[in-house]
């Protein structure tokens, strides 16, 4: 390989990490919110999940909540359903002015897919035994990341620095960025620091905080407007207010974010994980109650 073929190759796998950072919280992050969210579905939406669901899942929605990062290469048009970009330093979200992918199609960010994938659930779900255009299965699983993906605060961030991609910072010793840090870092550290690097006791941990220090919140968390099945519009509100007040700030190119932004910031993502997994429950219960209605009938 000549010098320009590695060149080539070194912008490819650059991009490849950046493309790699706007997709959404980690691995972990999006299994802690489907795990949290399993245990508020009611028996028929348990039911109607786990019939829908692909066999590599074996039973268990939070198997298959990290797939549509995994696909993204695959399913090229998918990767601008992962976020919505808002214009730089207005701390606000606005679905007409900001949900569209960079051509300007509109509808295509993450809070028009979250309606889009709801509509082809909700279409199917009244009579189920009906023939449905919508490959149900992939439904599911990108509206359960999705609904994930909306509750991290940078990716309800500012265009001109995608999300955060593009803020190179230390996190402790590792380079990284401030879009990663926030999907993948925080969550690394705290299973480091606070839960012996094990997954089921942070979900533990998360699971008793909503039983006991949320608990006054969590009916607010789950509600939606009248009528509404799904309302991704006020979590992506909350996101980018979040992405004002705590990522984005103390977080300038170039610096090294320690303990500090560690402590204060883990408490925000503990909390938007839980609301996720609220929501996705009760978005799920939504849908499918319905289908459990005309059962009881
Ligand atoms: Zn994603």
């Amino acid at each position: 390989m000549g010098v320009s073929g590695l060149l080539w190759t070194v912008r490819v796998l650059v991009l490849l990490q950046l493309v790699t950072g706007i997709l959404g919280w980690g691995k972990e992050g999006h299994y802690v919110i489907c795990k949290i969210a399993e245990g508020y579905l009611t028996a028929g939406a348990l039911a109607a999940v786990k019939e829908l669901l692909p066999e590599s899942a074996q039973g268990d929605l939070a198997n298959v909540c990290s797939w549509p990062d995994e696909i993204r290469f695959h399913y090229h048009w998918s990767s601008a359903l992962h976020y919505v970009d808002t214009p730089d330093f207005r701390c606000n979200y606005e679905y007409c002015r900001d949900c569209h992918d960079s051509a300007g199609r509109k509808d295509r960010c993450v809070t028009g897919a979250i309606y889009n994938y709801t509509y082809q659930l909700s279409s199917a779900y009244p009579n189920s035994n009906s023939f449905s255009d919508y490959n149900l299965t992939e439904a599911l699983m990108f509206l359960s990341h999705f609904i994930g993906d909306v509750h991290q605060p940078l990716h309800v961030g500012f265009l001109g620095d995608l999300g955060g991609n593009t803020i190179q910072v230390r996190w402790y010793r590792r380079k990284s960025n401030l879009h990663h840090v926030w999907d993948t870092m925080i969550i690394e550290s705290a299973l480091k620091t606070f839960y012996s690097s094990d997954l089921a006791t942070m979900i533990q941990a998360i699971q008793n905080n909503i039983t006991e220090n949320w608990s006054n919140q969590e009916p607010l968390w789950e509600h939606c407007g009248r009528n509404q099945t799904v309302c991704p519009n006020p979590y992506a509100s909350e996101s980018v207010s979040l992405a004002c007040k705590f990522a984005y700030r103390n977080a300038t190119p170039g610096s090294t974010l320690e303990d500090d932004y560690f402590l204060s910031r883990l408490p925000v993502v503990e909390k938007r994980l839980a609301q996720a997994g609220i929501r996705l429950a009760a978005t799920l219960n939504r849908i499918f109650a319905s289908q459990i209605e005309i059962a009881q009938a």
